[in-house]
């Protein structure tokens, strides 16, 4: 079989632990042998940035800006323990949280919906996608404890010096305080990159927020998010039969419960926070959710949702046997190689992206799964693959397919 022609690389960032090692056999078995595979390889795992001063971390996102796409592997962010472990010069940042501020991007997580994996929840038939502003509010507060009586005010002091006060409290007893600010240029971002991904998957948009309380704080998300959709997107999402809606969040909830799904949720960042750990585990399993960055200029990143399964890790280092899910990594190729095709205009590398989905799900829905899933299928009597062998099993499936 002749391979697959691609015409523009892929940003490659590979990982760290349980996931590095399905990365190299997702791309010697599913990948390779298929399609002439071209991409610019970053090695994001922790040695290497650390050899680099992560400076291969923010190299891979500026790539990501020349060529549009990347496909990432989990990695390690770092805390006290793998400073230790890893001899780390300095406890570098999230790499998520490096490239998602260069791309000034929105994150977008969605199921891979199976049958024998049912939801929680008996309606949801479609995926729920959630975006999560990933920018201020309570993440970026500053608090103080308030010992007793006295008076907090908010104070915004202009660039001439001049002051706009408001009261918070007067207090009479001890209390809690919180100053949370956000960006209407982040807002706008956010906004942006949702419309535009709900167009490109030709989904619905909904926003919610507590506007009605917050009368300027969250109306203000609101009223950019009209703003932006009137004067950019309207005619668009009418042309593509999709509909953007705003609505209180405790409306939005309840909906949520009552829908069959096939839409995308735009959440703030302490909502889509709570949200999004509420929709993966009522569709089953943190090894089924994927992950794309969107930015506002459409830079894509697609990723698996889940970390770097150490604990699977450590027992592959002993010589274990490990039954660990490659799905969601992937669907994080499958969707950068569908981008990438959509991009250059070559459907082939379209359809083999779709086909090496269906192989995936055909394979779960035929039975042969990873120990996760195995735990929670409605299939009577699964077959417990090993990380290599369930590969293996798709690899097959995806030869009768192509
Ligand atoms: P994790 O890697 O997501 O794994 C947590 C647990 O979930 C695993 O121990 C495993 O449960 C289950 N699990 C997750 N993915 C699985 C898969 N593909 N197949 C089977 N089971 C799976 O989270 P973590 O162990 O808390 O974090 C490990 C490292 O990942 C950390 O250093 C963290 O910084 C990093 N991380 C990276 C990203 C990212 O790059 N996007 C995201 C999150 C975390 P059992 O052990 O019970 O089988
Ligand atoms: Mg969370």
């Amino acid at each position: 079989m002749e391979k697959m022609k691609m015409i523009t690389p892929l940003v490659e960032m590979d990982g760290d632990e349980m996931t590095r090692i399905l990365w190299k056999i997702i791309k010697d078995e599913l990948l390779l042998p298929f399609i002439d595979l071209k991409t610019e390889y970053y090695d994001l795992g922790l040695e290497h940035r650390n050899e680099t001063n992560d400076k291969v971390t923010f190299d891979s996102a500026e790539a990501t800006k020349r060529y549009g796409v990347a496909v990432k592997c989990a990695t390690i962010t770092p805390n006290a323990a793998r400073v230790e472990e890893y001899g780390l010069k300095e406890m570098w940042k999230s790499p998520n949280g490096t490239i998602r501020a260069i791309l000034d991007g929105t994150v977008f997580r969605a199921p891979i919906v199976v049958k024998g994996i049912e939801p929680c929840v008996r309606n949801w038939k479609k995926p729920i996608t959630i975006a999560r502003h990933a920018y201020g509010d309570v993440y970026k507060a500053s608090e103080m404890k308030i010992p007793g009586p006295g008076t907090c005010e908010l104070v915004y002091t202009a660039s001439d010096g001049t002051e706009n006060r408001e009261l918070i409290h007067e207090f009479t007893g001890a209390g809690v305080i919180q100053g949370q600010h956000n960006l209407c240029g982040s807002i706008e971002s956010f906004a942006r990159s949702c419309f535009s991904f709900a167009l490109d998957t030709r989904q619905d948009l909904w926003f919610a927020t507590k506007d009605t309380i917050s009368k300027k704080y969250d109306h203000t998300f609101k009223d950019i998010f009209q703003e932006i959709y009137e004067q950019e997107y309207d005619a668009r999402f009418r042309e593509a039969g999709i509909e953007y809606f705003y609505t209180l969040i405790d409306d939005a909830v309840a909906r949520v419960m009552k829908a069959e799904g096939g839409f995308i949720w735009a959440c703030k960042n302490y909502d889509g926070d709570v949200m999004s750990d509420m929709i993966s585990s009522a569709f089953g399993s943190l090894a089924m959710m994927t992950s794309v960055l969107v930015s506002p200029q459409g830079y894509y990143e697609y990723e698996a949702a889940h970390g770097t399964v150490q604990r699977h890790y450590y027992k592959h280092l002993k010589g274990e046997e490990t039954s660990t899910n490659s799905v969601a990594t992937i669907f994080a190729w499958t969707g950068a190689l569908r981008k990438r095709g959509e991009l250059d205009q070559t459907p082939e590398l379209c359809a083999f992206a779709d086909k090496l989905e269906q192989a995936c799900t055909a394979t779960i829905e035929s039975g042969s799964m990873t120990k996760d899933l195995a735990l929670i299928t409605t299939i009577p009597n699964p077959t417990v693959l090993n990380s290599e062998a369930f590969i293996k099993a798709i690899r097959s499936r995806l030869e009768e397919l192509l």
